[in-house]
């Protein structure tokens, strides 16, 4: 028999690459999405293959699926800081109550539970690199403690099933992760500065570009985190590339990558930008003997090609 795996959020760009990774593993996928950010065309692929389904529903309300669970996957809220601005209590209340019901459907059916959290519970970081063991320094009233404190709640809120139902439960903590499938329009760096770089528009560096990011191709991220869901490891763990870069360096990389005419524009830095951020992923070594594979050149070469072909 099949394992049968839900996941929350299935038809945006994470949840869709964990459709894909879960179904080669020879596990069924039931899809939940209500497209808020996603779209069905990151799953078109997957529907005449018997072994996934797409239900669209809201998981902040009741999650009703008949039949055996093995594994629910929340991956369901926004997560591009501009559509989590625009969208402020849908992220509060998928990051609360959509926790809440996708933990509750693990209870239900004895399933292994998946929390996708986020570098972003480590806020504007005072110790560099981020470890498991940081508490996190996040403003919970700025514009993205929206994002961030809902994020701290549903780390809060897996632990406590954990704890409380005996729940067997896994958080990974995703740090920026791109690849193809991202929305061109998203507003985060990386789409943004590839769609101004082929279009040759202005590329908006945000601050003085100082501020740092380290990017993990998708594939990668992916892998880590099925190596995360089959392990019994229930504290959190970090999941991205440690290869740090400045912004600004990083946009230069994309001019170049591109061939672009473009030039570098700088703009306002927005309220709580993190001033760093680099994962510190030796626990995830230890404990998964996970490293991601494919540098920054490679999957940018990949992620440049893929948007070439949709724009
Ligand atoms: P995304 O916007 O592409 O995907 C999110 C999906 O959740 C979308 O398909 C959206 O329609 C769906 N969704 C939102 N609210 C919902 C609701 N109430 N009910 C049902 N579906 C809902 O974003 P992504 O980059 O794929 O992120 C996926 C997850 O990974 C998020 O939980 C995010 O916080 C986490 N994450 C992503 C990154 C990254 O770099 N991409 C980094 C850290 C954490
Ligand atoms: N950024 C930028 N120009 C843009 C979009 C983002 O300089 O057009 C900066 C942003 O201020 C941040 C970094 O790039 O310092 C990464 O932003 P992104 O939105 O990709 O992710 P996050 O801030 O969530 O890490």
């Amino acid at each position: 028999m099949k394992k049968t795996a839900v996941v929350t959020g299935g038809a945006g760009f994470l949840g869709s690459h964990l459709c894909d990774k879960l179904i080669k593993e020879n596990i069924k996928v039931i899809c939940v999405d209500n497209l808020l950010t996603g779209n069905l065309k990151n799953v078109e692929h997957l529907f005449g293959n018997e072994d996934f389904q797409f239900i669209k529903h809201d998981v902040t309300n009741f999650i009703h699926i008949t039949g055996e669970i093995n594994y629910v996957l929340h991956f369901a809220s926004p997560a591009s800081p501009i559509d989590y601005l625009l969208l402020p209590i849908q992220t509060l209340k998928v990051g609360s109550l959509g926790t809440h019901k996708a933990l509750g459907l693990a209870k239900e059916k004895n399933a292994t539970f998946l929390l996708a959290s986020t570098s972003e519970i480590y806020g504007d970081p005072e110790i560099h690199p981020q470890n498991e063991s940081y508490w996190g320094n996040v403003n919970p009233i700025g514009p993205r403690g929206v994002y961030d404190e809902a994020k701290r709640f549903a780390e809060a809120l897996t632990m406590a099933y954990h704890r409380y139902h005996n729940l067997d439960t896994r958080i990974v903590r995703i740090f920026n992760t791109y690849g193809p499938r991202m929305r061109l329009k998203d507003g985060r760096a990386l789409p943004t500065f590839i769609d101004q770089a082929l279009n040759g528009e202005d590329i908006t560096v945000f601050g003085d570009g100082k501020q740092t990011r380290s990017f993990c191709f998708v594939e990668d991220e992916i892998d880590g985190i099925f190596k995360l869901l089959v392990s019994n490891i229930t504290e959190p763990i970090n999941i991205g590339n440690p290869d740090e870069i400045t912004i600004l360096d990083f946009a230069k990389e994309v001019v170049e990558l591109t061939n672009s005419k473009s030039k570098i524009i700088f703009k306002d830095l927005p309220i709580d930008d993190p001033k760093i951020r680099q994962p510190d992923i030796t626990k995830a070594w230890k404990l998964l003997k996970w490293e991601p594979k494919i540098n920054r050149s490679e999957g940018l070469k990949r992620t440049i090609e893929y948007f070439r072909r949709i724009i």
